[in-house]
């Protein structure tokens, strides 16, 4: 069932209808409690709360299914804004971004320069990029991007490895040099690539982890996963691993106590922090994790109605799933 349901959300996350139905609506799904709202001020006002209790952020401009060139060039466009409200407000936060939703699925030279705009204003404020991962098909990509920038713009930039992918080792390997994002792995991936048995990208996760806990150059250990935070303090005190080589990152929403009590502990601790008109396939794949997220959502924000077409259609999905069996 717990699979059945993650299919369900990763399908409806890829949907661009539902997408565009979505944000016709507003933050008005439950999404408000793990979106930090849809304007720029809003996500610094977020970002100031966080610098307060000891937490920085990564902020992200949510946006996908760009398809066209004006779609990517307006994304970027909006990203600079981003840069350069960091800048002005004086937070403490770094920026993440998809190079899908800069252009990589049109042209990948096309993509290369709107990214590296975007890395040219970063490095003069001095501001990190980090070049999230998304699907297998765009992973190779984004890797010979993070290099093109770092080439222009030395250490401006790093990103990310996903532990569910049958090579993450070897990535991680190839990119000790950069600042690297250690997460299990959000997409739907078949199994040729990637682990789909979740004791296997657990087991892999924690191998990659102290991999680069010892040898990468710094490394943002990315889950909720209190049983892998336990291991990680763990293995930083016995093998005498500076604070200052790694910290925490969970997403805006998402055990915020936690969030909080880490950073109390005197870890270093960023929070990742989606924004904008474009949550849509973010919300899904946040559902897709952890279905309990769900109940979690519908106790704080759903309403009745919402609650009801979302049953039926997920009750729908898993009658047509069963049937097809
Ligand atoms: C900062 C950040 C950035 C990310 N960037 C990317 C990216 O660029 N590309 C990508 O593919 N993926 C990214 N991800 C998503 C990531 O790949 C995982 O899909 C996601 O983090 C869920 O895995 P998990 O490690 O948090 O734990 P899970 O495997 O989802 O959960 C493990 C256990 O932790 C506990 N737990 C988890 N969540 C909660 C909760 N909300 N409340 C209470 N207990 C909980 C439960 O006991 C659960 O069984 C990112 C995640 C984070 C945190």
């Amino acid at each position: 069932m717990a699979e059945l349901l993650k299919n369900f959300f990763l399908n409806l996350s890829n949907n661009r209808t539902m997408n565009a139905g979505a944000q016709k609506f507003g933050l008005k799904l439950g999404a408000q409690s793990v979106v930090a709202g849809t304007s720029i001020d809003e996500a610094i006002n977020t970002i100031k709360q966080l610098n307060d209790v000891g937490i920085e952020a990564t902020i992200d401009n949510l946006g996908e299914f760009v398809h066209d060139r004006a779609e990517a060039i307006a994304a970027k466009e909006q990203i600079l804004c981003v840069v350069e409200a960091i800048h002005t407000s004086g937070v403490k936060s770094h920026i993440s971004i998809k190079p899908s939703q800069l252009g990589l699925d049109i042209d990948y030279d096309f993509c290369l320069e709107n990214v590296l705009d975007i890395a040219a204003k970063a490095y003069e404020y001095g501001i990190f990029i980090n070049l999230d991962q998304e699907n297998y098909s765009r992973l190779h990509a984004t890797f010979t991007i993070l290099e093109a920038v770092h080439a222009q713009y030395p250490d401006i930039a790093g990103t990310v490895i996903q532990a569910y992918f049958h090579e993450a080792m070897d990535n991680l390997k190839q990119h000790t040099g950069y600042r690297l994002r250690l997460v299990k792995g959000a997409y739907k991936e078949p199994g040729d690539v990637a682990y789909t048995d979740k004791a296997a990208i657990d087991a892999n996760y924690v191998k990659l982890l102290e991999y680069s806990l010892l040898h990468a150059k710094y490394t943002s250990v990315a889950t909720h996963d209190h049983r892998i935070i336990a291991h990680v303090k763990k293995f930083v005190a016995e093998h005498q691993i500076s604070h200052d080589r790694f910290e925490f990152q969970m997403l805006y929403g998402f055990r915020s106590d936690m969030q909080k009590e880490l950073a109390t502990e005197g870890y270093h601790f960023t929070t990742y922090v989606p924004f904008g008109e474009d949550w849509y396939g973010y919300f899904m794949r946040r559902l897709a994790e952890r279905p309990q997220n769900l109940a979690l959502v519908t106790k704080q924000v759903f309403n009745k109605k919402t609650n009801t077409i979302l049953g039926i259609a997920a009750g729908a999905f898993l009658v047509g799933r069963l049937l097809k069996r």
